[in-house]
Order: structure tokens, then C-alpha cells, then sequence
């Protein structure tokens, strides 16, 4: 049988441990994986776009599991009551190709993509750092707080948004759920003033530049996370020229990421390379680093296998024969014949 896990389900398996607990284990079986890199059988992911957003799947393997994850971007989502980014994914048995958990990875996307920006800057950001700005206040943004409160002790938040009624979800939400100072301000400008960190996670199917080079501090780690597909970036140029620019999976980047807008043959540090100690992170206090986010698939299978130990462990979710359970594997024709029910 395959397990399957839906949002309530999903919801229950967080809330055992809590949010940040759920967050920082996540963060150790993603590290796990990206200390493996070269283990992975990996690939850019397969895009459909259209006008107004963007279906993707995402496939990845090890010798013993496969996953993929079903993900969409409509930036023009909410005005139809609909989330941005919505997703579910599997994860099956390589040996057999047995669909062993199909998950909901709607609210697990923000939480893997949490943990990965939050492991990115344990390694990256100045090790002193804790306030951070965040531009963009959507879905994203709560998960992204919580995650850099819990693993890198970021206490203090500049909240930036157009719609001010997304600045108010998340300063109402985190004031309900974690010990932060949380300051909503009036530009981006003032968002990035001041913080160790700053967090983009922005959504708009356009070259925009919601961080300019007059914004960027000595020093400073910027998690650009909303810059993720073709013809869709947040940083200005001359913000990734003047930094060392971390990615997730090189190939991917180069096409979805808000390096797009360099050459191919720009200079970028896989974040692999750096969680397996081959590459340095940060090279000195003053220098500005870019972890350029676009979301890999490996982030996708941390996040499904560890959704998996902990559906089985805390026996959540149910069975459901997503695949014929049959008497002989070769009378498939019998189900035909049984009634329904
Ligand atoms: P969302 O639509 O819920 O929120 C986006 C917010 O950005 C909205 O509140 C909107 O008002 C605000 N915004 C748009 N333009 C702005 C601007 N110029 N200045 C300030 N705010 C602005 O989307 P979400 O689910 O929070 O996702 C945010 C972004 O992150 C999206 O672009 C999404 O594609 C991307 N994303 C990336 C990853 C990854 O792994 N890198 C994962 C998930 C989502």
C-alpha cells in the first residue's frame, strides 16, 4: 500500500514536534543529502510555461529511492483564491518502483525551502548576524522567519510589501508564534537597511529589480529566493556582480535563477560543495554573498523522505491502494471482474 499524506495530515506530523523542531530536522536530513551530491542522478526540471506562470516536475534519484515533485508558479494566483505555488510529490522504492508515500508538499515546499535558505546561510551568512529584512510577504515569508529564528538565532525582522495587508498577516502570525521584534517599514529600501541578512522572496512573472546596489550593505547575505524562472528575477545585475554567488544545482540556475542575467560563464559556487566542505563559503567579514534560490529536486527528496520516517513513525496519514493489490500480479484483468466496493 502506499501511504498517502494530505494536508491535514501533513499538519498534524509538524505540529508534534512544532514548526521549528519539524524545520531544523528537516534542515539535518537536507544537509545529509547535499554531503551525498554526487550519489544523486539529477536533472533541470521540466518546465511548461504559459503567459502567466509556470508547471514544473521534478525528478530525482538515489540507488535506493526516487522522488518527484508536481510544482506550479502563478504569481497572479491570489486574486483567483488560490495559493502561488502549489505542489505534491512521491517518493518510491527503486528496486521495485513502488509508490511508497504520495504526499501534499504545498505547506511542505515552504518549509523545505525554508530549511534550505537556512542551511545556505549557516554557511554563508556572518556568523554575528541577526537581524534580517524580508521583501515580500506572502505564503513564503512566515516559514522563512521562523526558519532563520530557529537555526540562526535572527531576532529582529524588517517586513517589507506592497500589499500591506501581507505585511500584516505576517507580523500577526509571527507575533502569535515566535519571540521576535518584527518592524513593518514602507520601502525595500528600508527593509535592507541595516540587516545582516536579506531575504527576497517576491512574486511577479517580470525582470524585476527589487534589490538595487545603493541597498547592499558590506557584509551583507541575501537569500534570493523569488527569482526562479525564466524572464522571472529580483536582484539587480550589478548586486550579483558584486557578490560570490552561491546556487543549488549549477545547470538549473543558470537558466531559472536571477544569475540569467549573467553570462554563462559568470562564476558561481554549487551549495553542495560548500555543506561537503570542498568549496569555502564566506571569505571575509566585508564580503557580500547571494545564495541565488531557485528550489532542486534534492531539496524535494530530503523533504519527502524525512515526511515519510515521520508518517510511519507517528502513524499518520493513511494506506491506499494506489496501486492494484493483486493475487497474481499478471491478472490485472480480474479487478475488472470485481464488484465495486
Ligand atoms: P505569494 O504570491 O504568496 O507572495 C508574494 C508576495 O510578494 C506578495 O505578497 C506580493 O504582494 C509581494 N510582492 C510582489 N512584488 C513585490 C515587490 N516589488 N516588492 C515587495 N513585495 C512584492 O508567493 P510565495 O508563495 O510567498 O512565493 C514567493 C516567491 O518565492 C515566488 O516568486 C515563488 O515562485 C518563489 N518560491 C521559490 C522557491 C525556491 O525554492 N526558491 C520555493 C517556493 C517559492
Amino acid at each position: 500500500m502506499t501511504r498517502f499524506v494530505d494536508v491535514s495530515a501533513l499538519r498534524r506530523i509538524v505540529n508534534r514536534p512544532g514548526a521549528g523542531r519539524f524545520l531544523s530536522g528537516l534542515a539535518a536530513a537536507m544537509r545529509e543529502d547535499f554531503r551525498r551530491w554526487e550519489s544523486f542522478e539529477k536533472s533541470t526540471r521540466l518546465a511548461s510555461h504559459s503567459e502567466i506562470g509556470v508547471i514544473e516536475l521534478m525528478p530525482v534519484a538515489d540507488g535506493e529511492r526516487y522522488a518527484f515533485k508536481y510544482v506550479n508558479g502563478h504569481p497572479a494566483n491570489a486574486k483567483r483564491g488560490l495559493p502561488t505555488v502549489m505542489a505534491f510529490g512521491v517518493l518510491a522504492d527503486v528496486e521495485t518502483g513502488y509508490p511508497m508515500l504520495l504526499s501534499e508538499m504545498t505547506l511542505t515546499t515552504a518549509f523545505r525551502t525554508a530549511a534550505a535558505s537556512a542551511v545556505a546561510a549557516e554557511l554563508l551568512a556572518r556568523p554575528d548576524s541577526r537581524a534580517m529584512g524580508i521583501i515580500g510577504c506572502g505564503a513564503q515569508a512566515e516559514f522563512q522567519a521562523i526558519a532563520f529564528h530557529e537555526m540562526l538565532s535572527i531576532d529582529e525582522l524588517r517586513i517589507f510589501d506592497i500589499d500591506t495587508s501581507a505585511m500584516e498577516k505576517l507580523a500577526r502570525n509571527l507575533s502569535d508564534t515566535i519571540e521576535l521584534k518584527v518592524t513593518p517599514v514602507g520601502s525595500s529600501s528600508e527593509a535592507a537597511t541595516g540587516a545582516d541578512i536579506v531575504t527576497t522572496c517576491t512574486a511577479d512573472k517580470t525582470l524585476a529589480t527589487i534589490l538595487t546596489p545603493d541597498m547592499v550593505e558590506p557584509g551583507m547575505h541575501i537569500n534570493a529566493i523569488g527569482g526562479d524562472c525564466p524572464g522571472k528575477t529580483e536582484l539587480h545585475v550589478d548586486v550579483l556582480r558584486s557578490a560570490k554567488v552561491f546556487v543549488e544545482y549549477e545547470p538549473q540556475t543558470r537558466i531559472e535563477g536571477d544569475i540569467q542575467q549573467l553570462s554563462g560563464d559568470y562564476p558561481v559556487h554549487e551549495l553542495g560543495q560548500v555543506i561537503a566542505g570542498t568549496e569555502t563559503g564566506r571569505e571575509c567579514e566585508e564580503q557580500v554573498t547571494v545564495f541565488d534560490s531557485v528550489g532542486f529536486a534534492l531539496e524535494d527528496f530530503s523533504a519527502l523522505r524525512y515526511v515519510y520516517e515521520l508518517a510511519m513513525e507517528f502513524d499518520e496519514g493513511e494506506d491506499i491502494e494506489l496501486v492494484p493489490d493483486l493475487k497474481d500480479p499478471r491478472d490485472l484483468f480480474d479487478l475488472t471482474k470485481r464488484r465495486a466496493g
